[in-house]
């Protein structure tokens, strides 16, 4: 049967976003424990339309590692609100802030279940274009799932629309700010392997790669260090195997970077796999 917005009551607040609060709630029959994401969207049509974009794309999405949407509300002062699987330990950036920094094997883990999200998303057209550790979540089981569909779209026939200035611009790949140099014969899809590699580089670092560690972002300096640099690396400490998969990922040039498919095929993920 279908939930309803009273059968619920919240517990806490999760935390907020760009323009929306996440509320641990729990189903008073049921005691079943969502989290439900608020968003006021009253007086703005295109955030409207973003979250009901980022609803229908959730609710057609059945993958282990994407995070699971349950419904869908229009509250009557405007607000919506998108009920969700509870995964209870929170964001990967989180867990960095606790817990410090991830050790390569769990890294391995958090890749190879973020791949095989993204390779189900990409099979199925959908671009993320907002992958970052805070669009991350973990459960106690210790999986790991894609959340977060508010700028991401499926993917049509018209390209230029996957070109739109929108997302966590730090996450961006080359190509999203220069597509004549970096493009290639552009689809977005390289844009997502791009933002696994930094965010993979950053778990292990424990800082944003491009920055240096508790520096505040300047993003005309960033977009430069990202399309005019040298993409960031690991360091020597780490194995052949893990600074051998962050490459395939930041490759500059998008047509050079692995594909999901191609990387769940890399030693770094496949390895310790029993
Ligand atoms: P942005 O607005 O750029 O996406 P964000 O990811 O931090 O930033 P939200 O997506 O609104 O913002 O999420 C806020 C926080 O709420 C997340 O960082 C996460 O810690 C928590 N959260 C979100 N969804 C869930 C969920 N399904 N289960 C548990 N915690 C969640
Ligand atoms: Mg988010």
């Amino acid at each position: 049967s279908a939930i309803s917005v009273s059968d619920l009551e919240k517990l806490q607040v999760l935390g907020h976003g760009n323009g929306g609060t996440v509320y641990k709630v729990r189903h008073k029959r049921t005691h079943d424990v969502y989290a439900l994401k608020v968003v006021h969207a009253d007086s703005d049509p295109t955030l409207r339309r973003q979250v009901f974009r980022e609803m229908e794309i959730l609710r057609r999405t059945d993958s282990p590692h994407v995070v699971r949407c349950h419904s869908i509300f229009e509250k009557p002062c405007g607000d919506i609100a998108i009920l969700m699987e509870y995964m209870n330990l929170g964001s990967l950036d989180s867990l960095l802030k606790t817990h410090g920094t991830f050790s390569e094997p769990k890294l391995a883990d958090v890749a190879r279940q973020v791949l095989d999200g993204l390779n189900y998303l990409h099979g199925h057209k959908i671009i993320h274009r907002d992958l970052k550790p805070s669009n991350l979540l973990v459960n106690d089981a210790m999986e790991v799932k894609i959340a977060d569909f508010g700028v991401s779209k499926i993917m049509c026939r018209t390209l230029d629309a996957c070109n739109s200035y929108v997302g966590t611009c730090a996450y961006m790949s080359p190509e999203r700010f220069d597509p004549d140099t970096y493009g290639g014969n552009y689809n977005g899809y390289a844009g997502d392997i791009w933002s696994l590699g930094l965010t993979l580089l950053e778990l292990y670092l424990g800082h944003f790669p491009f920055l240096p560690p508790g520096q505040r972002p300047d993003w005309a300096a960033l977009m430069c260090a990202i399309c005019f640099g040298e993409p960031p690396s690991l360091p020597e400490q780490a194995s052949e195997e893990f600074r051998s998969f962050v490459q395939c990922c930041l490759q500059k040039e998008s047509s050079k970077r692995w594909t999901a498919a191609q990387l769940l095929t890399h030693p770094f993920v496949c390895k310790d796999q029993r």
